[in-house]
């Protein structure tokens, strides 16, 4: 049983749900959470021009039209843009219209530990909500030069400061900062996703981890294949000591990230929390 804990329809190719099952089908994924995306026009960059099918982002009808088709595969993650009006209102008349799992994808240059951020952790505390959050800084170097622009919740000290505050409500940290934060001196680097293997768990995210059981980790995208990559030989001792709180994701729609961790022969027990009861227990689902 595997479930991916971070998809979309609408983006990268993926265009409907009929799409995204399509996808599952061939790299053998049972069931999907699909997550909301909404932009303003001004913050879409060329390449989120280039890979999204609608200029607003991923939005909540796209994603329920999606997961409605499919009710027993594809569950609904939403996230209102946290400076509208109404925005924690509408995540709790989801709720019980549409019965979403959880909030999510937060990604917005909103920073997390704001007024209106705490109004989401309210209502995902009184819903009993995960919330997925990816977490990105701006100005750092891609691989191939250039800087990023946008950005999303702020530096990984904030997501700590929000971890902490609401020990009720279910964290998933994704996206370049979380990742950035496996090296202990991750602050002074540069780079959006740096390279060179690391050699024992002294990041601030393994920190977070081990302290507070509401935090758990999503690995999907480049920047959660990246960390595993600099995690290189230990890889298999990252899964075995936070099995419970790490969750598999994609968000690209490959199979880079199941490939990475068929290879480590980790025992049944970490395979099935980390491929789908860690996920099933935060959006309650039976396993
Ligand atoms: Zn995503």
């Amino acid at each position: 049983m595997i479930i991916d804990a971070h998809s979309h329809v609408g983006w990268n190719k993926i265009e409907s749900g009929e799409d995204l099952i399509g996808n599952m089908d061939t790299y053998g994924i049972d069931q999907s959470i699909v997550h909301t995306w909404e932009l303003q026009p001004s913050e879409i960059d060329d390449y989120d021009k280039a890979t999204l099918s609608n200029s607003k982002g991923i939005r909540i009808g796209e994603v329920l039209r999606a997961c409605s088709i499919f009710r027993d595969r594809l569950f609904p993650f939403y996230c209102p843009d946290p400076r509208k009006k109404n925005a924690s209102l509408k995540i709790e008349e989801s709720v019980f219209k549409h019965n979403i799992r959880g909030v999510g994808e937060f990604k917005f240059p909103v920073v997390l530990t704001s007024p209106e951020c705490k109004r989401f952790f309210e209502v995902a505390r009184a819903n009993l909500l995960p919330i997925l959050i990816h977490l990105e800084k701006p100005g750092l170097t891609y691989d191939n030069g250039g800087q990023n622009s946008y950005w999303s919740g702020g530096d990984f000290k904030e997501m700590i400061r929000v971890v902490r505050a609401f020990p009720e409500v279910q964290f998933i940290g994704h996206g370049p900062e979380v990742w950035r934060a496996i090296e202990c001196r991750y602050m002074d680097r540069p780079e959006l996703f740096p390279k060179g293997k690391i050699h024992n768990f002294c990041g601030d995210v393994f920190a977070l981890v081990e302290t507070e059981n509401n935090f758990h980790l999503d690995i999907s995208g480049y920047s959660g294949l990246n960390a595993l990559y600099r995690m290189g030989e230990l890889a298999p001792e990252f899964f075995n000591q936070y099995m419970d709180q790490i969750v598999f994701g994609r968000d690209n729609f490959t199979c880079v990230h199941q490939e990475f961790i068929d290879k480590l022969n980790l025992d049944p027990e970490v395979i099935r929390k980390i491929y789908h009861e860690n996920i099933t227990k935060l959006i309650g689902l039976e396993c």
